[in-house]
């Protein structure tokens, strides 16, 4: 049994106005078990405010689902992570795949929104994962620990620990296609074997790996029992209560 407490974070991706963001996260809140599991909502940005209310004085956490690395500035459209603190959020998805494949998310612009994440206090979600074609050409390891690589450039042993990091196959996001269990545990120790020799083995020890892509009740359980699995990252199933709390409950 590791030391690391379990973290199950719901990612609502484009969905929900803030009525049915607040009825979703009280629904959550008000089914929460009483476990030692850590439990994350991200909502849409023009959600973060009333889902804040709507999950005070719980133990929920407030994620976005991603930022701009400068604090402000000429920079139409974009969020910055003092604004997200302002709005009450703790943690922030940076470099899910969507960002990366539909929105041209790169590792360098990962590396840095990862940065500005840890200089104002919000614990970051880092996203990593192979599509099917390099994962059926055999470079599912050489993709992610690049992926790992780049993103964690200059990160300090002390930062390590509080990063959390998401593997996320991207033929697995969205598709139903779920990892084996058994697969999901080889990617995610060799994370943290990389983690260990670039940066420091007993903080890599502490960081948080999550598993995401097509988790759901009946498979969440048997994924957050491998010993790298440190929790997941949900998209779909996060979507209704009943299922993401069940999901919740696995871990
Ligand atoms: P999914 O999404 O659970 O719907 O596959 C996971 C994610 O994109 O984080």
């Amino acid at each position: 049994m590791s030391a690391r407490k379990k973290l199950v974070a719901g990612n609502w991706k484009l969905h929900h106005d803030r009525a049915a963001s607040v009825e979703l996260a009280k629904a959550i809140a008000a089914g929460l078990p009483s476990s030692q599991v850590e439990v994350v909502i991200a909502p849409v940005f023009t959600s973060l405010d009333v889902v804040r209310g709507a999950i005070a004085g719980t133990s929920i956490g407030l994620s976005a689902q991603d930022l701009h690395w400068d604090d402000s500035g000429a920079f139409t459209g974009e969020v910055s992570a003092p604004l997200l603190k302002d709005v009450g959020c703790t943690h922030v998805i940076i470099g899910h795949s969507e960002r990366r494949q539909l929105f041209g998310e790169t590792d360098d612009r990962v590396s840095k929104k990862l940065g500005a994440a840890l200089k104002h206090g919000l614990v970051p979600i880092v996203c990593v994962g192979e599509t099917l074609e390099e994962r059926e050409a055999g470079r599912t390891l050489e993709v992610v620990l690049g992926q790992i690589d780049a993103a964690l450039a200059g990160i300090t042993k002390d930062a390590l620990a509080g990063i959390v990091i998401a593997y996320e196959p991207v033929w697995a996001i969205g598709t139903g296609k779920v990892a084996k269990s058994s697969d999901a545990q080889e990617v995610q120790a060799a994370i943290r074997k990389r983690m260990s020799e670039r940066i420091d083995a007993g903080a890599a020890q502490k960081t948080r790996i999550l598993y995401g892509g097509s988790v759901k009740p009946d498979n969440a359980a048997e994924l957050m029992a491998q010993p790298d699995v440190d929790g997941a990252l949900v998209g779909g199933a996060s979507l209704k209560a009943a299922s993401f709390l069940a999901i919740v409950k696995g871990a």
